[in-house]
């Protein structure tokens, strides 16, 4: 058993959006260190220890951070209970106990490469197109917070967050896209179960439904891009979520010749080696976003990547 956690930061403030949802605001005792103190994009590692089964011991899950590096005294994390988790001692149980004042452990290091700076550089004209499924928003809410706090709302223009979600009250942080939407963010949500929310109006589907063929001549122009301006050269998509949204838009985007920057889908896709990816994503599950074993899955993917990369 892991011996128990040294516990490093409280919960200073808990936001319950709905049930199941929930922002958690953390102080750390050491305040993070870094200059930046964290590039948009990245997670911490939060744990606990299980007090009420302590023969369970201790869990540690990374969560993307949701705030901004620009709001150095606490750490935001936008989180979903899972109801079903795979693990005997799921962190999200722990977590849902909680309540302002309560201890727990971070990790004091931050970590990850799903940031735009890696991924294709923070001087990339290109429209960064964010899909989110659930709390899968909270490293884009990192994003175009940043560009507001820090006096750069010019660049909110440059991004597109795209968000799905069950039911319009798990659209988490739709105030404060919607604001800064009127900034210049392209924000556009969309819910899976319509049927069971009848007063809403809006965009109805998973969000990678938008990227469906039938779809994705609207998407063009809703983002502004004209007919057929969804593409590599013009595009860079960031997916963030489960593997459904990542695999379905990966798939239904690879006749535009969006190239993932995982290397073993770029392996079993046959992407030559100096072709820059645009495609990059953080994967909250462990499924394969792809069965890259299986060829009837693989290789029409493969063809119709090929044939969009030679017509480009
Ligand atoms: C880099 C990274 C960043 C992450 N950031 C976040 C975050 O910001 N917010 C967040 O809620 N989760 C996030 N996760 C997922 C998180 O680490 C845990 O997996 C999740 O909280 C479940 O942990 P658990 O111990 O409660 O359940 P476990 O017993 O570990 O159950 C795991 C299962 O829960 C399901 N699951 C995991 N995450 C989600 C989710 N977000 N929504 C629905 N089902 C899920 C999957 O089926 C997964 O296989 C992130 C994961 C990674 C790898």
């Amino acid at each position: 058993m892991p011996k128990p956690l040294t516990y490093n930061a409280t919960l200073v403030e808990r936001i319950d959006t709905t049930p199941q949802l929930a922002v958690f605001k953390f102080r750390p005792d050491e305040p993070l260190a870094g200059d930046p103190l964290f590039v948009p994009g990245q997670y911490l590692t939060l744990g606990m220890n299980n007090e009420a089964k302590p023969e369970l011991g201790s869990v540690l899950r990374p969560m993307s951070i949701a705030s901004a590096p620009e709001e150095p005294d606490v750490v935001e994390f936008y989180i979903r209970y899972v109801a079903w988790p795979e693990s005997d001692n799921p962190l999200t149980h722990l977590l849902w106990e909680t309540k302002a004042g309560d201890r727990l452990f971070m990790t004091s290091k931050v970590k990850g490469h799903f940031t735009v700076q890696h991924a294709i550089g923070d001087d990339d004209p290109r429209l960064k197109v964010c899909v989110a499924a659930g709390t899968g928003l909270a490293p884009f809410v990192s994003m175009v917070r940043s560009l507001h706090l820090s006096g750069r709302d010019d660049g909110l223009s440059q991004y597109a967050i795209l968000h799905g979600a069950s039911y319009p009250a798990d659209l988490g942080y739709r105030e404060e896209l919607d604001a800064l939407a009127r900034r210049g963010l392209h924000y556009m949500v969309s819910i899976s179960r319509p049927k069971e929310s009848p007063e809403w109006q809006g965009d109805a589907g998973r969000v990678e439904d938008y990227f469906l063929a039938d779809r994705l001549p609207e998407l063009d122009e809703r983002l502004g891009l004209g007919a057929g301006g969804l593409r590599p050269d013009r595009v860079a998509i960031f997916i963030c979520g489960l593997q459904g949204t990542i695999g379905q838009t990966i798939t239904r985007l690879a006749h535009r010749g969006f190239v993932p920057d995982n290397r073993k889908l770029r392996r079993a896709l046959e992407v030559p080696d100096d072709m820059p990816a645009s495609l990059f994503f953080e994967q909250y599950d462990t499924t394969p976003v792809i069965d890259v074993n299986d060829p009837a899955v693989v290789e029409p993917l493969r063809d119709q990547l090929r044939a969009a990369l030679v017509e480009a």
